[in-house]
């Protein structure tokens, strides 16, 4: 089977072919940078880092675009409350953007433009749609005219009528119709501007994106993502934008992630209802969240769930407690043969619309599977099978450090989060064997208990006491 997608365009899963074979243009909608990322960013973003790692997996040439909004009314807002300029708050955010993209663990995008770097190519689009009539200038003003492009409503399947009743329109006597959209703002004072063929003003949101994408990747181009809430205005406006100013068809498949539900009591928490990646991250592994969030097919909704993220973590510790065990039986992984079995199985799942849950049964069935090779030291048959749990995890982003540095820096982490030294555990260690030379088992039990209620557990084995972190 060649891999399917569903294209929110038609509803439908569709055969994916691209326009060029081999090659594989994606753009998808990046953060406006006015605020921390929280973990609704943080879904869009794995999702789409998945994407793009499978379809690198299957030898395609990703080129891959995700942008910056670096200009907008919430950053213009927030800047004035502080007293600083916009671009020093959005770039502030952007270097937040990067710290939590690097913890995540997210492949870089081929190209991250900023919205600020393309505004000529967001004027002469502009001038085009005014000039073929799809657009008009009112004071300084300019909107796009909904009513002369047909088809616009059809990436979010509504009528001009049903989008009109259903949203709370304000009367504006400038606007042709109600669901008209601004392209271009007539500047403000305070507010950062550039001079255009309408005076002085800056641009809308929408257009941003038919402009960068499109410089960047052609037109038409092969997948648009984002998240579900932007098909309706943001994709909706992006495609008459681009199909109207150029007379080309702009996106050829469109990819849409479900939303992150937030539990009540979880919402009034913490600060602003919403809960930041860095939040998350601060009690959480990332490979954990990013196993997480991959449980569930990235159309469908996920709950935020704390029990949900604490089992992951215990399966990431495993699926790097297993390849570190294969590695000291039988070397570190080349880039050896996998089995191909359960390899096709798992191209088979992820090739059905990104199939995570079910491609992610198939690692569990191989981590079982590798497991019971190593206790019974099967090392011929191990090789195949280790390499195959290797190539799987790595096109998921599940295993990107080697296994032995990924174990050390887990228990670092997890120590300092236990405000316990390694020398502290190993001089507990030593006075519960002098306690046990002497038959005190009270005062040997009493460490061994005191150790465990900050969470370090003790196994006495033939070669010694060693001690691990209680999950
Ligand atoms: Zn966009």
């Amino acid at each position: 089977m060649a891999l399917c997608i569903t294209n929110t365009m038609s509803g439908k899963k569709e055969p994916f072919v691209p326009l060029t074979p081999g090659t594989v243009n994606m753009y998808v909608c990046g953060v406006t940078v006015y605020d921390q990322c929280h973990i609704g960013h943080a879904r869009a973003l794995l999702t789409f880092d998945v994407i793009h790692r499978y379809l690198r997996f299957l030898g395609f040439d990703c080129r891959f675009v995700r942008n910056f909004t670096d200009v907008d009314d919430k950053i213009i807002n927030r800047a004035n409350e502080e007293g600083i300029a916009p671009e020093a708050l959005a770039q502030r955010y952007i270097n937040e953007f990067h710290r939590d993209a690097a913890a995540l663990g997210l492949a870089e995008p081929t190209v991250e433009p900023r919205a600020t770097e393309h505004i000529d190519g967001m004027i002469a689009l502009i001038a085009a749609l005014v000039e073929r009539g799809h657009a008009y200038a009112v004071a300084g003003d300019v909107y796009f005219a909904v009513e002369s492009f047909p088809e616009y409503g059809r990436l979010s399947s509504r009528s001009l009528d049903e989008m009109t009743a259903g949203a709370r329109v304000e009367v504006d006597d400038r606007k042709r119709h109600p669901m008209d959209f601004a392209l271009w703002k007539a500047g403000r004072e305070g507010e950062p501007f550039w001079d255009s063929p309408w005076g002085r003003g800056r641009p809308g949101w929408h257009i941003e994106c038919s402009v960068m994408s499109t410089r960047y990747l052609g037109q038409p181009f092969d997948i648009h993502g984002g998240g579900q809430d932007l098909v309706f205005p943001h994709h909706e406006n992006e495609i008459a934008q681009s199909e109207c100013g150029t007379g080309k068809p702009f996106a050829r498949y469109w990819i849409h992630n479900g939303f992150v539900q937030l539990a009540k009591e979880k919402m009034s928490k913490s600060v602003g209802n919403i809960l930041s990646i860095k939040e998350v991250l601060e009690r959480f592994d990332p490979v954990a969240l990013r196993l997480y969030m991959l449980t569930t097919h990235y159309r469908n909704p996920i709950e935020f769930s704390e029990e949900g993220l604490t089992e992951a973590q215990r399966t990431v510790a495993r699926l790097y407690e297993t390849a570190s065990r294969a590695e000291r039986l039988i070397g570190p992984s080349p880039d050896g043969a996998a089995e191909s079995g359960p390899m096709d199985d798992f191209r088979g799942e992820m090739d059905d619309d990104f199939n995570t849950p079910r491609a992610l049964a198939v690692v569990f069935e191989e981590l079982r599977a590798v497991n019971r090779l190593l206790d019974e030291g099967h090392t011929r048959a191990l090789d195949g099978r280790r390499n195959g749990l290797r190539a799987m995890t790595e096109a998921l982003g599940l295993m990107q450090a080697p296994p032995e540095r990924f174990l050390e820096e887990r228990r670092r982490s997890g120590l300092a989060r236990l405000d316990l030294s390694e020398d502290e555990i190993r001089r507990m260690i030593e006075e519960r064997n002098a306690a046990r030379r002497v038959k005190d088992w009270g005062q040997a039990d009493g460490i061994r208990d005191a150790l465990k209620e900050k969470g370090v557990l003790l196994r006495d084995g033939p070669s010694g006491t060693t001690w691990e972190l209680a999950e």
